[in-house]
C-alpha cells in the first residue's frame, strides 16, 4: 500500500460506511444490482485492463492532466498565493467528465447497453451524453419539464449528442420527480442498463466509486503543485454541492497537513429555503439511499434548498464529507450568492478566466481567507471545478451592477 493511499484503502469499510455515515439503503430489488455493481468495481479498480483504458482516455479524450496555474494578478489583490487547477479546461467544461467517462467504461465492461441518470441543470446529463457517445451506449437522462425548460442549451446538447431526453411532468416537475423516474426506469431494465450516479452520494458503492475516479485531480494536482514550488499548499478548497469535486482534489492531500476546506453555498440567508450549507445547518438522516447530514424539513423530507449555483444547491453532502469534517479532518466554509457573484466578475477580470458559478464559491472562500490578516502570504489551491461559459446569461440578465 501506497503512504498517500493508506486512508483512501481503508475508507469506507467493506458496507460501504465511513465511520457512521454512507451504507446502502435501498428498496430490495436494488440489493442485486448494486452488489453486482460492488463486486464488479472491487475487481475493476485493480485490473490492469480497465486501469489502463481509463488512463488512455483521460490522457488522449479529455486532455489530461488539466495544469495548475498561480493566479498571479488575483493573488496580488488578494494577499495570498492562489493557484487554480484546471478542471475548467478538462473536456466539456468540468469535473464531472472525470467519473462520467469511468462509469461509462463499467458499463462497458459490465456488458451493459444503457445508462441511466436523473439531471437537474443539466450538466450531469451532458457529461453522461458525452461519455455515452463515446462508447457508443444508449443514455436516457430523466428532467424535469421545468428545469427542460430553464436548462434549454444543456438540453439542446445532450440531444445532439444523442441522448434521449425524458421530460418528468409529476409533482413539482423538478429533480426530486427526476430521479424517481430514472429509478423506476432502471428497474425496469437492471440487466441491460447502468445507473449512473452524478456525484459522491448515492448507496455504496457510489460514494467510494465516484471519488476514486475523481481523485486524479488532487494526484495531478500535488505533484504539480509541488514540481512548482517544492512544497504542498496550506490550504486546499473546493466548492460543495454533493461534493466531487470536492472529494477528488481532497484525496491528493488527505494523509499530509494541508488544512481542507469545504465551501458550502450560503446562498441568500440563514433560514430553511436560502441556502444549501448541509454541513452547516443540518443534521444526521437518510436520504436518497444513504446516511449522512442533511438538511430536512419538520417531517424528516429533503428541505427546500438554494443557491444562485444551480450544481451545488442540493440538501445533503457525500456520507464521506459528513465523516471527515465530523473527525476534524475537513474545515467547513461559507460563501454566499454576493460574494460568490463577486468572485465570478474578479477572476474574469484579473485573470481572463471566467468560472462557473458552483467554482465561484471556492474562488470566493480563497479571496477572503487571503484578506485576512494572519494568512498573508499563504498558499491556495483551489479546485477550479468549471467554466462559466453556462452561466454568463444568467449573471448579466440578474447581476449587471457588477459591469
Ligand atoms: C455539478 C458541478 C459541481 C457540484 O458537484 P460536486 O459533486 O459537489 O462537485 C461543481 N462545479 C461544477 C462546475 C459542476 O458542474
Amino acid at each position: 500500500m501506497q503512504k498517500d493511499r493508506l486512508y483512501l484503502d481503508s475508507f469506507p469499510d467493506e458496507r460501504g460506511y465511513f465511520g457512521k455515515f454512507g451504507g446502502s439503503f435501498i428498496p430490495p430489488q436494488l440489493v442485486e444490482p448494486f452488489n453486482e455493481i460492488n463486486e464488479a468495481y472491487k475487481k475493476l479498480s485493480k485490473d490492469f485492463n480497465f486501469l489502463n483504458e481509463l488512463k488512455s482516455i483521460r490522457k488522449y479524450y479529455q486532455g489530461r492532466p488539466t495544469p495548475v496555474y498561480f493566479a498571479k494578478n488575483l493573488s496580488n489583490f488578494a494577499g495570498a498565493n492562489i493557484y487554480l487547477k484546471r478542471e475548467d479546461l478538462n473536456h466539456t467544461g468540468a469535473h464531472k467528465l472525470n467519473h462520467c467517462m469511468a462509469e461509462a467504461l463499467l458499463a462497458k465492461y459490465l456488458g451493459k447497453k444503457k445508462l441511466i441518470a436523473e439531471t437537474g441543470a443539466g450538466q450531469h446529463g451532458v457529461a453522461l451524453a458525452t461519455a455515452a457517445a463515446y462508447f457508443g451506449l444508449e443514455c436516457e437522462i430523466h428532467m424535469g419539464e421545468v428545469d427542460i425548460k430553464k436548462e434549454h442549451p444543456n438540453v439542446v446538447k445532450m440531444k445532439i449528442l444523442g441522448a434521449k431526453v425524458v421530460p418528468v411532468s409529476k409533482g413539482l416537475k423538478t429533480l426530486k420527480e427526476a430521479v424517481d423516474s430514472a429509478f423506476e426506469s432502471y428497474l425496469n431494465d437492471t440487466k441491460n442498463s447502468l445507473f449512473a450516479i452524478g456525484s459522491v452520494v448515492g448507496p455504496h458503492p457510489f460514494p467510494k466509486m465516484i471519488r476514486d475516479f475523481q481523485s486524479v485531480v488532487g494526484f495531478e494536482a500535488k505533484e504539480q503543485f509541488f514540481e512548482m514550488t517544492g512544497k504542498l499548499p496550506d490550504v486546499v478548497a473546493a466548492c460543495i454541492g454533493g461534493g466531487s469535486n470536492a472529494m477528488g482534489i481532497f484525496s491528493g492531500f488527505i494523509e499530509d497537513s494541508v488544512d481542507l476546506y469545504a465551501v458550502e453555498p450560503a446562498g441568500k440567508g440563514e433560514k430553511i429555503g436560502e441556502h444549501s450549507a448541509s454541513i452547516t445547518y443540518g443534521k444526521e438522516g437518510v436520504m436518497h439511499g444513504f446516511n449522512s447530514i442533511m438538511l430536512s424539513d419538520e417531517n424528516g423530507e429533503p428541505a427546500p434548498v438554494h443557491s444562485i449555483a444551480s450544481g451545488i444547491d442540493y440538501p445533503s453532502v457525500g456520507p464521506e464529507h459528513a465523516y471527515l469534517s465530523s473527525i476534524g479532518r475537513t474545515k467547513v466554509a461559507l460563501c454566499s450568492d454576493t460574494e460568490a457573484i463577486e468572485a465570478f466578475y474578479t477572476l474574469s477580470r484579473l485573470e481572463g478566466i471566467i468560472p462557473a458559478l458552483e467554482s465561484s464559491h471556492a474562488v470566493g472562500f480563497a479571496i477572503k481567507y487571503a484578506k485576512s490578516e494572519e494568512n498573508f502570504g499563504k498558499s491556495i489551491l483551489i479546485n477550479l471545478s468549471g467554466r462559466g461559459d453556462k452561466d454568463i446569461d444568467f449573471v448579466i440578465e440578474n447581476f449587471p451592477e457588477n459591469l
